[in-house]
C-alpha cells in the first residue's frame, strides 16, 4: 500500500536530483506586471531537462529502484512529456524503458521519447486502456510501472520546482499550478504549504476537462471522457488516489481556462518574454490573467510546466487566432 508523501519526501527528492535536474530560472516580466497591477514570478520548467518539469519526478522515482528493478526494467504510460521524463531518466541510469504513447501524441514527444532510448508501444487513445496496457507489459516482463502522476515518488520530485521557487522569491501572495491528473498540484501543495502557508494555492485545468474541478469541489474523485483540448498534457480523465487527497487538503481552488486564452498566453509568452511554451503550459498564467484586479498589490507565482510542442503545430494555433 502506498501512502502519501510528505514535504519530507520533496527535500529527499531535491537531494536526489541534484546535479541532475536544471535549477530553472525564475523569470519577470515588466509589461505583465503593469497589466495586472501585481508582481509576478514565472518558474520556467519550460527550460528543464526535456523540455517539462517530468523530468523531476521521473529522475526522482528510478533513483530508487532497487538492483533488480533496475535490471529488469521500467514502464510507462504517458501523453508525452513524463514519457520523454522516464525515457531520459532510465538512459541517464542505465535502466530500460518502454514507454506507451497515444499514437496522435505530438510528434516531437515520440521522436523524442525514441532519441532518449526508449522502446515506444503506440496505442489509441479514444479506444484503449492505456494502464491495462502497461500493468499487462509490467507482469508480462517484471518491469516497475511507474505512472504518470498517482506514485509517491513522483508526486515528490514534482514538489521540487515549487520549492525551488519559494526559496528564491520568499513567500507569495498566490500561486498558480497546471493540473492534469495531479502529480504537480499535489506536489507543489506540500511544497507551499511547507515554505509559504499563507499563500492562495490554485491548480487550473482547462475548461473542456474540469474533473478536477468537479472532483474538488465534490468531495469525490469525478471520472470524464478524454476531453478534446489543445492542452494535450492535462487531458486527463481523473485525479489519483493519491494526488486528490493532498489537493482537497492544501489546495484553494481549481480554476479553468479556455483553449482561446491558452494561445493569447502562448503568444504572450514569445512574443514579450522571448520563450517557446506549450498549451498546457500556459495553464497557470491564463488563470491568473483572468483574475486580474483580484491580484492587485500581490506577489504571484505562476509555475510554467512544459514548453515542447511541435513548431508547426505552434504556428498554426497562433495565425488561426492572429488579432
Ligand atoms: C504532465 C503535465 C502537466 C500536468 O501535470 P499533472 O502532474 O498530470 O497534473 C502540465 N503541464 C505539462 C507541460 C505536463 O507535461
Amino acid at each position: 500500500m502506498l501512502t502519501l508523501p510528505t514535504y519530507d519526501d520533496v527535500c529527499a527528492a531535491a537531494q536526489r536530483i541534484q546535479g541532475h535536474a536544471h535549477r530553472t530560472p525564475v523569470m519577470t516580466s515588466r509589461t505583465i506586471n503593469q497589466e495586472l497591477g501585481a508582481q509576478l514570478f514565472f518558474k520556467c520548467e519550460n527550460l528543464q531537462r526535456m523540455g517539462a518539469f517530468k523530468f523531476r519526478g521521473a529522475f526522482n522515482a528510478l533513483s530508487r529502484f532497487d538492483a533488480r528493478q533496475r535490471r529488469a526494467g521500467v514502464v510507462t504510460f504517458s501523453s508525452g512529456n513524463h514519457a520523454q521524463g522516464i525515457a531520459l531518466s532510465a538512459s541517464l541510469l542505465g535502466i530500460p524503458a518502454t514507454i506507451v504513447m497515444p499514437q496522435d501524441a505530438p510528434a516531437s514527444k515520440i521522436a523524442a521519447t525514441r532519441g532518449y532510448g526508449g522502446n515506444v508501444v503506440l496505442y489509441d487513445r479514444y479506444k484503449d486502456d492505456r494502464e491495462q496496457i502497461g500493468r499487462d507489459l509490467a507482469q508480462k516482463h517484471g518491469l516497475t510501472l511507474i505512472p504518470p502522476y498517482d506514485h509517491p515518488d513522483v508526486m515528490a520530485g514534482q514538489g521540487t520546482a515549487a520549492k525551488e521557487l519559494f526559496e528564491e522569491v520568499g513567500p507569495l501572495d498566490a500561486f498558480f499550478v497546471c493540473l492534469g491528473g495531479g502529480g504537480l498540484l499535489s506536489g507543489s501543495a506540500l511544497a507551499t504549504r511547507a515554505l509559504a502557508p499563507h499563500c492562495k494555492l490554485y491548480g487550473v485545468e482547462p475548461e473542456a476537462g474540469n474533473d478536477g474541478q468537479q472532483s474538488f469541489r465534490s468531495g469525490a474523485i469525478v471520472h470524464i471522457e478524454t476531453p478534446k483540448t489543445i492542452a494535450d498534457g492535462a487531458q486527463t480523465q481523473h485525479l489519483g488516489n493519491l494526488t486528490f487527497p493532498i489537493i482537497r487538503r492544501d489546495v484553494d481552488d481549481i480554476l479553468t481556462v479556455t483553449d482561446a486564452q491558452l494561445v493569447e498566453c502562448m503568444r504572450f509568452f514569445a512574443e514579450r518574454m522571448k520563450i517557446v511554451v506549450e498549451p498546457t503550459g500556459c495553464l497557470g498564467f491564463a488563470a491568473a490573467r483572468n483574475m486580474k484586479t483580484d491580484l492587485r498589490g500581490q506577489r504571484v507565482g505562476v509555475l510554467i510546466s512544459g514548453g515542447n510542442v511541435d513548431l508547426d503545430r505552434f504556428c498554426a494555433l497562433l495565425s488561426a487566432s492572429a488579432p
